[in-house]
């Protein structure tokens, strides 16, 4: 599992291959830009074809294989945030960091994130275990 300053970083390498759109980035020029090796780099892409984030082409580019890492399209499924208890919480003016009411100890809302969490692990969604993440 990739540390916190990993994730950053493979955050920023989806960003990148994401804002290139359709026709993607061959993964030796985006390592040059992030300054990793080519090692580095193909763990990153590998992490993130794992996750189903994005697609790696094989590609013939000045005689030497390589890949090129193109973003997967992915729907936002509007349904995911119907039960969002912040939608109709009746405190919602008062809600806020530090104020009287916050996100960060919000019973309701870190229930919400929890069953949300589950459910997408269960779907098979994401590919780790929830007990590893909470012991994080
Ligand atoms: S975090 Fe909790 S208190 Fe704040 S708006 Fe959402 S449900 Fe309401």
């Amino acid at each position: 599992m990739p540390s916190k300053k990993g994730e950053d970083l493979e955050y920023k390498v989806f960003r990148m291959i994401k804002d290139r759109g359709d026709k993607g980035i061959l993964q030796s020029q985006l390592w040059k830009r992030i300054n990793a090796t080519s090692r580095e780099g193909s763990r990153i892409s590998l992490r993130l074809e794992r996750a189903g984030l994005i697609e790696r082409r094989r590609e013939l580019h000045e005689g030497k294989w390589t890949y090129r890492l193109i973003a997967k399209k992915r729907s936002v499924n509007p349904l995911s945030i119907l039960d969002l208890p912040c939608a109709f919480c009746p405190n919602q003016d008062k809600c806020g960091l530090g104020g009287p009411v916050s996100p960060a100890t919000c019973p309701l809302l870190a229930q919400w994130v929890e069953k949300t969490a589950y459910e997408t692990v269960r779907r098979g969604k994401v590919k780790v275990s929830l007990d590893e993440k909470l012991e994080a």
